[in-house]
């Protein structure tokens, strides 16, 4: 048996984090086994469904690398094949049109209400003789096509994840519609119903997905057995919860993986950390590791029933480590474009060279990409705002000297290098007889416009190439 997994995302919103913690799964049990993984776009709601939302969802897979084999395909050019399967159980008396309206529904539950009872459809147009049906449709009424559930079926299946499952037919609110009426008959299919035409159809053979679907993997398995096939395994993976345990929400800030990826995670991260929310590798001390990695040790034993809470230090520690451990290149790709959205000019010295040396000293300090805008903007204004303590050092005895030195010492140096710089430092401690310190922080504040910072030699050097240091230095002495 060749394993087939899907993931089948509604284009409702934009690609959620659950949905996607979804996909690794899927994604990971397929490459586990050599299987295949399917998207399929599951837009029959067609009031909510909007293109840029698909668009969107394929986008966050690509960009997280959970590629597909097949797909995507799109429920709403599929629905000749759902009719015929509504037509099938009409045929066979397993489904029926039901005329009841909404007011007569919401007179139903507010009477349950009443007693205390949970809502529930009570079957009042299962057995309708033909002359009853004429007669409701001849108050033109409006019907919907409803699949019976006999209250005690039972229904037992072995999930992967939460092992033995069992659900009554009473459990399930009556019997469920699976179609809306249209002008010519049958009309919109409805979820529960296509999912399971459509699993059939693509050959699934297990069912990955958040354990808020298990009341519908209990109404899905009766639509198999009425459809003549059988049913897939089911694997229902526990919910991501907030740090107070609650179901993660749009409450708690971003949900979307596009926002992620603004806030600026890096994909390998995200994918990393997704992984380990509800499953753990065999050797859990590792933490980091590829989607190829872990799909060679995944399995369901090791996905936990209980609900995975989101960590943001975790997620912000592994983004560092992914970052840290980036070729500076590489790195360099990345950022370029928080740089250009903050508005940054990639010009006059700031070309590639230039940006991977500045990528080299302020990498090792960042935990998200974004951090590359305000670590970097020094490197990119013209003048520098100094902070109080930066200010404070520029007045202190001699600080001013030490910037006139320093300036002409940098007439004799065409280019500053490396070396270059640590000698006019020497040189002006020398000539004014005075501390190491009092040239290195001046320098720095002038620089910078702070007393704190990343390496004072590699800021220089960089700011020299783009020729900002001269005028910073006079600025600096201006100020002091
Ligand atoms: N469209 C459903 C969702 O986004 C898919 C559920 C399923 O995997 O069957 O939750």
């Amino acid at each position: 048996m060749t394993v087939r997994v899907r993931i089948a995302p509604s284009p409702t919103g934009n690609l959620h984090i659950g949905t996607a913690r979804t996909a690794v799964f899927n994604w990971l049990f397929a490459h586990h086994h050599g299987g295949k993984f399917i998207l399929r776009i599951e837009d029959t709601d067609l009031e909510r469904s909007r293109p840029e939302y698909t668009d969107n969802i394929l986008a966050g897979l690509r960009w997280l690398g959970l590629n597909w084999d097949e797909g995507p395909f799109f429920q709403s050019q599929r629905l000749d094949l759902y009719k015929t399967a509504v037509q099938k159980l009409l045929d066979q008396g397993l489904a029926y049109r039901c005329y009841t309206t909404s007011e007569e529904l919401e007179a139903l539950r507010e009477a349950q209400k009443a007693r205390g009872e949970a809502p529930r459809y009570d079957n009042r147009h299962r057995n309708l003789t033909p002359e009853q049906e004429a007669t409701l449709q001849a108050e033109g009424r409006n019907f919907v096509i409803r699949f019976r559930i006999d209250d005690d079926r039972e229904i037992v299946w072995n999930d992967l994840v939460r092992d033995k499952m069992v659900w009554r037919g009473s459990d399930l609110g009556g019997d469920m519609v699976i179609a809306r009426a249209s002008e010519e008959g049958i009309g919109q299919p409805l979820y529960n119903f296509v999912v399971v035409v459509d699993d059939i159809d693509m050959q699934i053979t297990h069912v990955i997905r958040g354990e808020d679907h298990i009341a519908n993997t209990a109404k899905q398995i009766l639509l198999y057995q009425a459809l003549g096939a059988e049913s897939p395994e089911f694997a229902h993976s526990p919910l991501i919860l907030n740090m107070d345990g609650r179901k993660l929400s749009k409450r708690d800030g971003v949900t979307s993986i596009s926002e992620f990826q603004k806030m600026g995670f890096t994909a390998e991260a995200l994918v990393n950390y997704m992984t380990l929310l509800g499953w753990s590798p065999p050797d859990s001390t590792q933490e980091i590791f590829t989607l190829e990695d872990a799909a060679k040790v995944f399995s369901f034993e090791r996905v936990n029933k209980a609900g995975a809470k989101f960590d943001w230090a975790k997620l912000d520690w592994l983004n560092s480590q992914y970052i840290h451990n980036m070729p500076v290149d590489q790195l360099t790709d990345l950022l370029i474009p928080y740089w250009q959205e903050a508005g940054y000019q990639l010009e006059g010295g700031r070309e590639r060279p230039w940006l991977e040396q500045l990528v080299t000293l302020i990498g090792p300090s960042m935990t998200r990409l974004v951090d590359a805008v305000e670590m970097s903007q020094i490197f990119f204004r013209e003048t520098v705002e100094f902070s109080d303590e930066g200010s404070k050092q520029l007045q202190q005895e001699g600080s001013s000297a030490v910037l006139s030195g320093v300036i002409s010492a940098l007439e004799s140096q065409p280019q500053l290098t490396d070396t270059a710089a640590q000698e006019i430092i020497k040189q002006v401690v020398k000539q004014q007889n005075v501390k190491k310190g009092l040239v290195m922080r001046s320098l720095r504040v002038a620089l910078t416009g702070d007393v704190h910072g990343p390496d004072l030699i590699q800021s220089w050097l960089l700011l020299n190439h783009i020729g900002l240091d001269k005028q910073r230095l006079h600025q600096a002495i201006a100020a002091s």
